[in-house]
């Protein structure tokens, strides 16, 4: 029996992220993500593209390398809620008749989806928990390893086979001290390694970064001092940050009220992660917070806030520079919530690396600039292991293969040199694959 890896996305790219495993007669995908480079600038239109328009504008992964595995597939699964995971699934799912695994979490969050892009799914959607596991068919089981990251209910996902796990670590860092949710479960990597674990699909995004990934609760620390460390009195204060980042929102919250300032969240991704992660109780912001999805719909109400802009703290939508976010409708005076010179622009977020939404970031920074408001950027840290995490990742595990994913060649190759400095040979057990290759084990 053997066992065949088939990668088709994120393994040229930082997104995009799509994963096959073939064992014998039966197979998985993991993940069915879109480049958010390429998915932005589309964003408007895209309901109108087909999925073959959306491959060739390389926003989602090509997956013509595994059609020949259509009747084989058993499972389509999910590991955890952020676009460049889940946002292709609804112009490629249906190809395969087969359910779809998740979190509950991201679960909420495809079924947004589906009204959004008014596309049905006609794929059976499964939840289970993290740390649990799901017999998919004969040969393969499903397991969730609850790990964090920077949304809710993130999961390593371990493929059980008859040749041993394959572990898909894509996503994950090790935070010490969470702001929501509980750590990764180390307890059962250590099983993993005790067990045979054929191979790991390992996160490359910062393994150039020779550190450890801090803990949330430092970007916590970070915000304080920003937020309630300045001379603040009187001024407009706009935060942005990643609207599915739950834990950030709620450091947000918790400091603006330290401040006595409101909070209004602004913007539709925000309101539907909010919303999402508020139905399943790991949230209450809206008690205490004001959600506004549209700002074309409440002008008259943000004409007051405009007004009366020290009692609020205004958390809107855009972090990356997205020309059609909120932050840049504000900055482009499109709504009648304005910046004013010495208004607080925080950004609570990194930015992507990928070169149009850097573009786009640097743009909406030279606007700011140009209005004189006072920047803070990167207050922030990191869900991605760096390197010294994917280290203890594989002295943990202790993987047969190693094969890293999630990061152009660059990022890739990074993992590859730390796997030879472990003991592993590239070529022999360390495996550079492209969006379109596959190996065997
Ligand atoms: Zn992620």
């Amino acid at each position: 029996m053997s066992v065949k890896i088939y990668a088709l996305g994120g393994y040229n790219e930082v997104g995009r992220n799509m994963t096959c495993v073939e064992v014998e007669n039966e197979a998985v995908i993991l993940d069915m993500g879109v480049y958010m480079d390429r998915f932005v600038p589309l964003q408007d239109e895209i309901k109108q593209c087909s999925t073959k328009t959306l491959i060739n504008e390389d926003v989602i992964p090509d997956d013509r390398p595994i059609h020949h595995l259509k009747k084989k597939m058993k499972g389509i699964v999910l590991s955890h809620a952020h676009l460049d995971h889940i946002g292709a699934v609804s112009w490629m799912s249906s190809f395969y008749d087969c359910p779809i695994i998740t979190t509950p979490y991201t679960n909420r969050i495809l079924q947004l989806k589906e009204e959004n892009d008014g596309i049905k799914l006609t794929n059976k959607l499964i939840s289970i928990s993290p740390n649990s596991s799901y017999k998919l068919s004969d040969k393969i089981e499903i397991e969730f390893i609850l790990a964090t990251h920077s949304v809710i209910q993130s999961s390593m996902t371990n493929v059980i086979t008859p040749k041993g796990n394959i572990l898909y670590s894509l996503d994950y860092k090790f935070d010490n001290h969470p702001v929501i949710g509980q750590t990764t479960n180390k307890q059962r990597l250590r099983q993993l390694g005790k067990e045979h674990t054929l191979a790991l699909i390992v996160d490359s995004t910062n393994a150039e970064k020779e550190n450890k990934t801090y803990s949330e609760s430092v970007a916590k620390e970070m915000l304080r001092d920003v937020i309630l460390g300045m001379e603040t009195d009187g001024q407009g204060m706009f935060v942005s940050t990643f609207s599915s980042h739950i834990a950030r929102l709620k450091t947000i919250m918790d400091v603006s009220n330290n401040l006595g300032r409101e909070v209004i969240f602004l913007g539709r991704s925000l309101f539907e992660y909010i919303n999402a992660a508020e139905q399943l109780d790991f949230v209450n912001f809206s008690d205490t917070a004001e959600m506004i999805k549209s700002p074309y719909r409440c002008k008259k109400r943000l004409e007051e806030i405009n007004k009366n802009k020290e009692k609020y703290l205004v958390v809107a939508t855009g972090s990356q520079g997205e020309p059609n976010a909120t932050l840049s409708k504000i900055i482009n005076e499109d709504i009648p919530l304005h910046l004013n010179a010495n208004d607080f622009v925080i950004f609570a977020c990194g930015v992507i690396p990928t070169p149009m939404i850097q573009a786009n970031r640097r743009m909406l920074e030279h606007k700011i600039h140009h209005k004189k408001g006072r920047i803070f950027k990167d207050i922030h840290v990191s869900g991605h292991a760096s390197r010294e995490d994917i280290r203890d990742l594989i002295k943990i595990v202790s993987p047969e293969h190693i094969i890293p994913g999630h990061g152009d060649m660059g990022k890739l190759a990074s993992v590859a040199t730390l796997s030879t400095d472990m003991g592993y040979t590239l070529g022999k057990n360390v495996h550079l694959l492209q969006n379109g290759q596959h190996v065997r084990l």
